[in-house]
């Protein structure tokens, strides 16, 4: 397959309008955080994501520090979350100095097993932090159901969730906090970026003070009080009015990217559905009640080594194939937390074995079927 040209595992889509923002932005010479296009970023968000309160962070890193923060965690407090994540899930709370429990995930979805988490819930329990993996959304009402009943907050790390359902609800407006992120890699890019949501009125408006410094500046802003002043714990949390305008090109052309990746999603599902029906690799199941953004697109194969050989092969095809997470708790900030090896067996088994194709808008028909057709030939279909 020599002379193909190179398909990337992910390239940032541009709509068009990001020049002309970032244009506005420079001309205005209003450059710092918490703008007029943060703000434009802002209700765009809460109004068709339905949500009381969303503010802009520099990453959904920060915005799950925010809500971690929110939590008021006391040493050895609890946090229930999966090991299949990204470490900033983890870190966030850790960071708080809270102990972290890893429960395991399902084999459907990789997302945290709900089943599984009742019996991690322990006196010192505070929070749940599901994650949405893949942009599919955890067993939400199962999740609020157990956190009422024992008065435990939900954040909602939905970084890969920006614009998926669960049961008609945007993924991130369920729980006590949700956390996007619109970095590079995920579905609306702004570089670096990210959004705390609540529905909370006094979270939402604790979340305000935290951001900016611990400081009341952004009532000072809406002329809400006449002078601002050290108010609370707090960090710098607020975005650039030039990420701002990009994210909001971006967010304006939400139906139009989720659609161009449903596109090439639709597509890899079907040009691999022999090699599904066979059992020859699995793919992730999207629930009924759940509305995918497509964020990405997983193959499950027999073994790591299977995974190993045909990382090789789609690169000597000129795809660049990738695998994710290695288990946060089997990581060395996990084993110093107490976790071995054989705790967590379909996370492990997943992680072993998990590859991920290119997914992005603006990946052609042509570029997957030519994916799909290298993945067939690996497997002699
Ligand atoms: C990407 C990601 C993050 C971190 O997002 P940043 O905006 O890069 O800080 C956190 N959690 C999950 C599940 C992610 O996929």
């Amino acid at each position: 397959m020599a002379g193909h040209p190179r398909i990337p595992f992910n390239r940032p889509y541009f709509t068009g309008r990001e020049r002309e923002y970032i244009g506005q932005v420079l001309e205005s010479r209003l450059i710092a955080g918490d703008g007029a296009f943060a703000h434009r970023c802002e209700a765009l968000m809460g109004q068709r994501f339905g949500a009381a309160s969303v503010q802009l962070t520099t990453s959904c890193t920060s915005a799950l520090e925010v809500a971690a923060l929110l939590c008021d965690l006391e040493l050895d407090d609890e946090v229930i979350m999966p090991s299949y994540t990204f470490v900033s899930t983890a870190n966030a709370f850790w960071l708080r100095r809270a102990k972290v429990k890893f429960v395991d995930v399902r084999r459907d979805t990789l997302n945290i097993d709900e089943a599984q988490i009742e019996a991690a819930v322990g006196p010192r329990t505070r929070a749940i932090a599901p994650v949405h993996y893949a942009g599919v959304g955890c067993e939400m009402d199962a999740i609020m159901a157990i956190a009422g009943k024992h008065g435990l907050r939900v954040i909602e790390d939905a970084a890969q969730g920006v614009n998926a359902t669960y049961k008609g609800r945007y993924l991130g407006t369920i729980g006590d906090m949700g956390c996007y992120s619109f970095h590079e890699s995920k579905n609306f890019v702004a570089g670096e970026g990210g959004a705390f949501l609540t529905n909370n009125r006094d979270l939402a408006r604790r979340a305000e003070i935290v951001r900016e410094k611990g400081t009341n500046r952004s009532q000072f802003f809406r002329g809400e009080v006449d002078k601002y002043t050290w108010m609370d714990i707090g960090s710098s949390y607020i975005v650039s009015d030039l990420l701002a305008a990009l994210l909001l090109a971006q967010l304006e052309a939400m139906d139009e990217i989720t659609a161009l990746r449903g596109r090439a999603y639709g597509r890899y599902a079907m040009a691999l559905a022999s090699l599904i029906d066979s059992g020859t690799i699995e793919i992730q199941s999207i629930p009924q009640h759940c509305a995918s953004n497509f964020h990405l697109f997983y193959i499950l194969v027999e073994d790591l080594r299977t995974r190993t050989r045909l990382i090789e092969h789609l690169k000597q095809h000129s795809i660049h194939a990738v695998f994710h997470y290695v288990p946060l708790h089997t990581s060395p900030v996990g084993e110093q937390m107490g976790y071995r090896a054989g705790m967590l067996p379909v996370t492990e088994y997943c992680a072993d074995r998990l590859l991920r194709l290119p997914l992005y808008a603006g990946l052609q028909d042509n570029e997957v079927d030519r994916i799909a057709d290298a993945v067939q030939r690996f497997f002699g279909k």
